[in-house]
């Protein structure tokens, strides 16, 4: 049988340990860490996910200021908003959900977000200083799937890691992380030729595609690693981007959908931001 690369308790033990750090920052300082949310438009899938992160701020007993923009807001209207989070002494972190409407130049965004308060690790700053092993948030999701790696001690030097997909937030960030940890890594995206191919030879493969079950079982390798971080609501709970059905007899590790990277996430995010006040407040 497989192991199972329980997300969802793990994030609920660093919840704990969070807790106890944001107790711990309040009686030093007087203060509460504070994430502030914002939410462009109405995709009530982004409304979803920033309720979530609230909610996550509130467990651990931190604050949220929570943004929402009309779906008609401009980029100079949005820039002028980070600018003035940029500039609130409170906030310690800032999330911009993804993705803001079209007319929005999202990178500019992104970008603008002060690299002290880019907890959600999306500025490219942030993502070259990660890349090079410099101090940086690193984006949520793949920041998550590493520590539930080496939660797991889960061997990664030398092993070679497959990473489908090259999202800004996901498939790229997710491949500089594994060489960092030594993998030889190959990404592929939605131009590869012969997908199945680099999946057998993968030890460990990582699903960032958004494409239900795109990865087929019987592609992998016997023995791999699993990370599905694709999340697609089914009539029975959901899939992720990886057929999962009957993997425990082919893995040696596995994440489960929902309940192994999904959690992360969040975690990672709320993680960050009590590191984030922790270091403006010189305790860390
Ligand atoms: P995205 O921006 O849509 O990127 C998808 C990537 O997959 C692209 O690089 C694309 O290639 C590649 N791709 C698409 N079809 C492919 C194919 N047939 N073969 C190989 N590659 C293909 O998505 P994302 O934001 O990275 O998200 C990926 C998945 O992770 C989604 O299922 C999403 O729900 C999930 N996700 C989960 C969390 C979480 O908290 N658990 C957070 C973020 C995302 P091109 O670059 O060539 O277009």
């Amino acid at each position: 049988m497989a192991l199972v690369l329980d997300g969802k308790a793990l994030a609920a033990q660093i919840e704990n340990e969070l807790t106890e750090r944001v107790a711990a920052y309040k009686a030093k300082t007087n203060r509460t860490p504070i994430l502030a949310t914002i939410l462009v438009g109405d995709d009530p899938a982004s409304a979803t996910y920033v309720r979530m992160k609230g909610n996550a701020c509130k467990r651990v007993g931190m604050d949220s200021i929570r943004v929402e923009m009309p779906e008609s807001t401009t980029t100079e209207e949005l820039l002028a908003k980070i600018d003035e989070l940029n500039a609130n002494r409170d906030v310690h972190g800032i999330l911009l959900q993804h993705p803001v409407p079209a007319q929005i130049d999202e990178r500019a965004c992104f970008d603008r977000i002060s690299l002290a308060k880019d907890v959600d690790g999306v500025t490219c700053l942030g993502f070259g200083n990660m890349s090079m092993g410099e101090p940086a948030y690193g984006s949520c999701t793949p920041q998550g799937i590493m520590h539930l790696l080496n939660h797991y001690n889960v061997e990664l030097a030398g092993k070679h890691a497959v990473v489908v997909g090259r999202s800004a937030i996901l498939g790229k960030p997710m491949a500089m992380m594994l060489l960092n940890a030594n993998c030889t890594v190959t990404i592929c995206h939605s131009k590869t030729k012969d997908l199945p191919t680099h999946i057998a030879n993968a030890d460990i493969v990582v699903g960032a595609v958004g494409v239900p079950e795109l990865i087929k079982k019987d592609w992998i390798k016997p023995g791999a690693v699993v990370v599905d971080a694709g999340f697609h609501p089914t009539d029975t709970g959901g899939c992720g981007d990886i057929e999962l059905g009957g993997i425990d007899a082919v893995a040696s590790a596995y994440t489960p959908v929902p309940g192994g990277v999904g959690p992360m996430t969040i975690n990672t995010l709320i993680r960050q931001t009590v590191e984030a006040a922790e270091k403006e407040a010189g305790l860390a």
